[in-house]
């Protein structure tokens, strides 16, 4: 069941436009905004994970302040 993502409110399966009709969300922007985020967060993850990598050697340890 297709749900939007703005107002929580059930869609038939069987519409097919791209805008809430409780709400007027455009659910194809949403879903692709969401997308984005997802990825986003992923890319944040592995970046977090290199620089904890790369905090582990000596080289790359930041100066004392
Ligand atoms: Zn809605």
């Amino acid at each position: 069941m297709r749900t939007c993502p703005k107002c929580g409110k059930r869609l038939s399966p069987v519409y097919f436009k791209t805008v809430c009709r409780y709400c007027g969300a455009d659910l194809l922007y949403y879903r692709y905004e969401e997308r984005l985020e997802q990825d986003a967060r992923k890319a944040a993850a592995q970046e977090e994970t290199v620089r904890r990598l790369l905090n582990k050697l000596p080289l790359r340890r930041k100066k004392a302040p």
